[in-house]
C-alpha cells in the first residue's frame, strides 16, 4: 500500500504549485490581490462586495458562516442540529486516521462537519438554508452533512418553509465509504417529500461541485442557479479525458457551458443572490397561503395563525 501513498504524494507534488496559484487566499493584511485580474482590491471593499472582485467579477470562495450572514436577514438565523458530530465507522487511515482528520479540520474551522443548516428570514420570508463549507474535508459528504440535510429539509417540509442548499463540495466523502453514498438516496428521498407537498426548492451551485453532490440534491432544484464560472460536475475532467481518450471541449463543466446545455436555470452573481432567492420565494409564496390559507380582506393571502404560530417558533 506504501507505494499507492507514495504515487499520490508524487502527484500532489507535482500539481502542488498550480493549485496554489488556483486556490484564493485573503490576505490578512489591508489589501488583497485578485488571482485573477491581478488587481489590488481593499480587503474591506472585496468583503463588502461578497469577496467578488469588483475588477473582473471573480467569486473567491466563501465560508459557510460568511455566506449566512449574506443571505439571511440580521439576527433571523437559528441553526438547527449543531450538535450532531461525525464518527469513523470504518476505522479508516490513509496518511492520517480518519478520526484525526476530522478532529483537526474541526480545530480549524470551528465546524463540527462540512456543512451548517438552519433557519433565518431572507427580505422577511421564512426559509429553510444548508450551506455547505469547502474549507470542512473539501465540502465531502460524509453522514452528518446527508444527516443535516436530511432533518432541514424534513424541518422545511413539516413547517411548508422553502428550502435553499448551497453547494460546494467536491463530492462524497471516501472515508466513510458505503456510508457517504448512503446520503444521495437519502437527501434525493427527503426532497421528493419535500417536492410532494408542493414546496419550492432551489440549490446554488458554487464552485465547485462535484461527484456525489451533483449526483443527487444539487440537481434536483425546481430552480437550479450556479454562480458564475464555477466548476460543475460528476467525475473530473481529466478522468473523462483519460477514460474516453478524448480532448474535452473549452470550458466544459463550467456554470456557462451547464446553462448551454440546460443543466442550470440561470447563473446568477453573488452580489444579486439575495434579491433573485426572495423573489423567487416571494413568486411561490402565494402558493403556500393557497395550502393553509385566510385570505384577507384586500385580497393578499396571509398565514393561517397556526402557521404563523410556527413560524414564530422556528425563527
Ligand atoms: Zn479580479
Amino acid at each position: 500500500m506504501s507505494s499507492l501513498f507514495d504515487w499520490f504524494a508524487n502527484i500532489r507534488k507535482t500539481e502542488a504549485p498550480v493549485q496554489k496559484q488556483q486556490e484564493r487566499e485573503i490576505a490578512d493584511g489591508l489589501w488583497t490581490k485578485c488571482n485573477v485580474c491581478s488587481s489590488v482590491a481593499y480587503t474591506k471593499d472585496l468583503q463588502a462586495n461578497q469577496l467578488v472582485c469588483p475588477e473582473c467579477e471573480y467569486h473567491n470562495r466563501v465560508e459557510s458562516s460568511e455566506r449566512i450572514k449574506q443571505l439571511i436577514d440580521a439576527n433571523t438565523w437559528k441553526p438547527l442540529d449543531e450538535d450532531i458530530r461525525p464518527v469513523d465507522p470504518l476505522g479508516f487511515r490513509d496518511r492520517k486516521e480518519y478520526s484525526v482528520r476530522l478532529q483537526d479540520y474541526q480545530a480549524k474551522t470551528g465546524l463540527t462537519d462540512a456543512v451548517q443548516t438552519g433557519t433565518g428570514l431572507i427580505d422577511g420570508l421564512p426559509l429553510a438554508l444548508g450551506v455547505m463549507d469547502f474549507s470542512f474535508m473539501g465540502g465531502s459528504m460524509g453522514s452528518v452533512v446527508g444527516e443535516k440535510l436530511c432533518r432541514l429539509i424534513e424541518h422545511a417540509t413539516a413547517e411548508q418553509f422553502p428550502v435553499v442548499i448551497v453547494c460546494s463540495s467536491g463530492g462524497a466523502r471516501m472515508q466513510e465509504g458505503l456510508f457517504s453514498l448512503m446520503q444521495m438516496a437519502k437527501i434525493s428521498g427527503a426532497l421528493q417529500r419535500h417536492q410532494t407537498a408542493k414546496l419550492l426548492y432551489v440549490p446554488i451551485l458554487a464552485h465547485p461541485t462535484m461527484g456525489g453532490v451533483t449526483a443527487s440534491f444539487a440537481m434536483l432544484g425546481d430552480v437550479i442557479i450556479a454562480e458564475p464560472k464555477a466548476t460543475i460536475g460528476f467525475a473530473g475532467r481529466r478522468v473523462i479525458e483519460q477514460t474516453l481518450r478524448e480532448k474535452l471541449p473549452d470550458g466544459f463543466q463550467t456554470s456557462e457551458y451547464l446553462l448551454e446545455h440546460g443543466f442550470v436555470d440561470s447563473i446568477v452573481p453573488r452580489t444579486s443572490l439575495k434579491k433573485t432567492l426572495a423573489q423567487l420565494i416571494s413568486l411561490h409564496q402565494p402558493f403556500y397561503a393557497l395550502m393553509s390559507p385566510l385570505k384577507s380582506q384586500n385580497g393578499h393571502y396571509s398565514k393561517s395563525a397556526n402557521s404563523q404560530q410556527r413560524e414564530r417558533n422556528a425563527l
